[in-house]
């Protein structure tokens, strides 16, 4: 079990919800796939607590399972 010391360590770790902004451990975050401002492909990191509250990227068309940490 990581202790709270290990993860303020592991900044490279941590990245920004594009929904709600905050730095997040990567591990406590999801991927989903959506468009891009081009119509692209493009992958968004959001945190479980974003996702599970219903938030999707534009263009999603996937399936989401909540996650928990
Ligand atoms: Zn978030």
């Amino acid at each position: 079990m990581p202790s709270t010391f290990s993860a303020r360590e592991n900044k490279a770790l941590t990245a920004i919800c594009v929904s709600c902004l905050k730095p997040t451990p990567t591990a406590l975050m999801v991927s989903l796939a959506g468009s891009g401002n081009g119509g692209g492909p493009k992958q968004y990191s959001v945190c479980f607590a974003c996702a599970n509250n219903g938030w999707r990227p534009p263009g999603f068309s996937g399936v989401y399972s909540p996650r928990y940490e």
